[in-house]
């Protein structure tokens, strides 16, 4: 396959064997033109009244856009030609340069480097996953929300880059829509599970790749209320999470929006003191703020509160630690589940746990009654954890 070329939809992928890496071309110029998949069904209808144009159409574009999943106006075969040219001079469908996309050796998981119009890179992974007993297999896009991260935790290798910018609407959207065409086009198998039902779909969103989606509260509210559409993709909130640093006065504001979608809180530590160590932003809203908003979150909205608390060996993982975190999380009761993940190892210096070390942990949790899970480990092949990709990149193009 080294140097072979293959058309995939409309635009043209290089597929060099060696790095498992593509990299799409697409040969039209997206410069300074309304992208389509930031607006809402209602903004889409306004755009096309201020035009003269019937609303019906915002109908009929949502669902080529998120139904059929085309990239291209002339596949809009139900608009005038008039319409279709019009929207091919004045709106674009998204970013959809992707520099470069790898899959892990099981093909569980897919990470690509989408390039934005201003030429930032940002990441987003597709996570794929087999069916279990009753549950039916799942495919999870983890979405960026800004370029870089203006938040700093030590053991993030997006913190590690600073703030770039926000991303819009549009491009929160088109990482997600990425992978719908990717699977529609070739469904997903779980290899040596002969006989599974193939999936052909995106089942989940978390915002858990670069970025702090609660400090672009606007675009990523607007992003999900695009993807949650009937009339688009049509992904429930219940199939939608939102991981925060812990931005107190975002997720207070959050609770008043009565949505459906999942609330994950990154821990990553019991005490102030640690927490402020590893957790820049622990200094501005200690424990005692950011326990005070997920309570009145849990009494708002009547949902159960995920808290991640990446496991670093010899800094956090420690059955102390795991009794301080019981106690914290006590007076939340059955409203609390802890997701622990073992580090993925980054160019600062931590450690993942060994299986020994991470048992105990949990163990303690169980005893204390905090129901618990851990992250299976994935895509370490290919940089998995969020920024580790666009790092490795970067360090290794010619600059
Ligand atoms: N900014 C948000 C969401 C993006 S990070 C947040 O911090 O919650 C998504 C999750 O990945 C967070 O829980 C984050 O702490 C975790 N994470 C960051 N770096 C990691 C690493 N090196 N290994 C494992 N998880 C990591
Ligand atoms: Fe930002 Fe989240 Fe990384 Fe912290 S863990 S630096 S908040 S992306």
């Amino acid at each position: 396959m080294s140097g072979s070329h293959n058309i995939l939809r409309d635009t043209w992928i290089y597929i060099d064997s060696q790095e498992n890496s593509m990299t799409l071309i697409k040969p039209t110029d997206t410069n300074k033109k309304t992208d389509l998949l930031s607006l809402t069904l209602p903004q889409l209808q306004q755009w096309l009244r201020e035009r003269g144009e019937p609303t019906f159409r915002a109908k009929q574009i949502y669902n080529w856009l998120y139904q059929q999943l085309v990239t291209d106006f002339s596949a809009m075969t139900n608009l005038p030609q008039a319409l279709r040219n019009r929207l091919a001079e004045e709106v674009c469908i998204g970013p959809m340069i992707v520099r470069s996309e790898q899959h892990s050796k099981d093909d569980r998981t897919r990470k690509i480097l989408l390039e934005l119009e201003d030429n930032r890179l940002i990441e987003s992974v597709l996570m794929l996953y087999p069916p279990l007993g009753e549950a039916s297999s799942r495919a999870t896009v983890c979405v960026s929300s800004q370029a870089g991260c203006a938040f700093g935790c030590t053991f993030c290798a997006t913190g590690q880059m600073g703030f770039e910018r926000h991303l819009s609407a549009g491009e929160i959207v088109a990482q997600v829509l990425y992978f719908a065409r990717e699977l529609r086009t070739v469904p997903w198998t779980a290899a040596g599970l002969p006989g599974s039902k193939a999936i052909d779909h995106i089942t989940n969103i978390v915002l858990m790749g670069m970025g702090e989606p609660l400090h672009n509260y606007d675009n990523v509210l607007q992003a999900l209320h695009i993807l949650n559409s009937p009339d688009g993709f049509n992904l429930g909130a219940r199939h939608m999470t939102v991981s925060t640093v812990g931005v107190v006065p975002a997720i207070r504001k959050l609770s008043q929006e009565s949505l459906q979608i999942n609330l994950a809180i990154s821990l990553h530590a019991p005490t102030d003191e640690l927490r402020s160590q590893t957790m820049p932003v622990n200094r501005k809203y200690p424990l005692q703020e950011l326990f005070a908003a997920c309570k009145d979150y849990i009494a708002a909205t009547k949902r159960q509160v995920t808290f991640e608390y990446v496991l670093l060996s010899g800094v956090n993982d420690t059955p102390t630690h795991a009794r301080q975190l019981a106690e914290l999380l006590a007076p939340l009761k059955q409203f609390a589940h802890v997701n622990c993940i073992p580090v993925n190892a980054t160019a600062a210096d931590y450690h993942t746990p060994g299986p020994d070390a991470i048992r105990t942990f949990r163990n303690v949790l169980f005893e204390h009654g905090i129901s618990n899970s851990v992250r299976a480990e994935r895509g370490d092949d290919i940089a998995a954890a969020c920024g580790q990709l666009r790092t490795r990149f970067e360090q290794n193009s010619p600059k």
